[in-house]
């Protein structure tokens, strides 16, 4: 069963909560305000975020927007009553859905149902996906990636940063992208360490295999696209 993050600082609220879910059958974990709720957001074995506005540390808009930097777990956001900025600004950052407050609990039920069974679908997609680019092979399953059937073996950070950019194909991706997509949020270091990475995948993939696939696009940052090497 599915594992939901209650963020909410009253404590009744949290509580009241915390019962439905558990009665429905799902694994709850409560964190009382915005700070700890952003840490725990971002779990793995979290499966949905049921995320109020108004916390302390952190409010549920900045939760969300740091928490969307790094993961793509379903947010339902609890609005106050009516507040159609507060609903707008979390859309915007990133809430899959919101609630008004206060909400009758079997509309918060269906909606947290279709949220996890949007996010299942895309899990499976996903899981089995393979990409394909031009005799490039990356296969997410099984955490490979061939050229011409030829292995090249990758970290596991190159392996993300492939994947990242065959995602995005064709898209300029700047270096702070890569940063919070690759090294997560709280990365402190500097942007230097992508170009570091770029260069081993170009060791291990351009210029092995004499292709034309990472691309650099002066002062702003990589693009990944396929073309093929001129003959000099
Ligand atoms: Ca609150």
């Amino acid at each position: 069963m599915a594992t939901i993050l209650i963020v909410e600082d009253e404590e009744k609220i949290a509580r009241f909560l915390q019962l439905e879910l558990k009665h429905e059958g799902y694994d709850v974990v409560v964190a009382n305000d915005g700070r700890k709720g952003y840490e725990v957001s971002v779990k793995p074995e979290i499966d949905l975020v049921v995320l109020d506005l108004m916390l302390p540390q952190l409010s549920g808009i900045e939760v969300c927007r740091r928490v969307r930097q790094v993961s793509d777990v379903p947010i339902i956001m609890l609005t106050a009553k009516d507040d159609v900025t507060d609903k707008v600004m979390g859309l915007d950052t990133g809430a899959d859905d919101y609630m008004t407050k206060p909400f009758a609990i079997e509309e918060l039920l269906a909606r947290i149902r279709v949220a996890l069974s949007r996010k299942n679908k895309q899990d499976v997609k996903s899981s089995s996906e393979q990409m394909k680019i031009g005799g490039l092979v990356l296969d997410k399953c099984k955490y490979e990636v061939a050229f011409n059937n030829d292995a090249i073996v990758l970290t596991k950070k190159e392996f993300e940063l492939l994947d990242y950019l065959m995602t995005n194909q064709d898209i300029v991706l700047t270096r702070e992208q890569i940063l919070n997509k690759v090294w997560g949020y709280d990365y402190l270091g500097d942007t230097n360490i992508i170009d570091v990475y770029i260069r081993y995948l170009r060791s291990k993939i351009d210029q092995k295999y004499q292709v034309h696939f990472i691309h650099t696009v002066r002062g702003v940052g990589y693009l990944f696209k396929h073309e093929k090497e001129k003959d000099i």
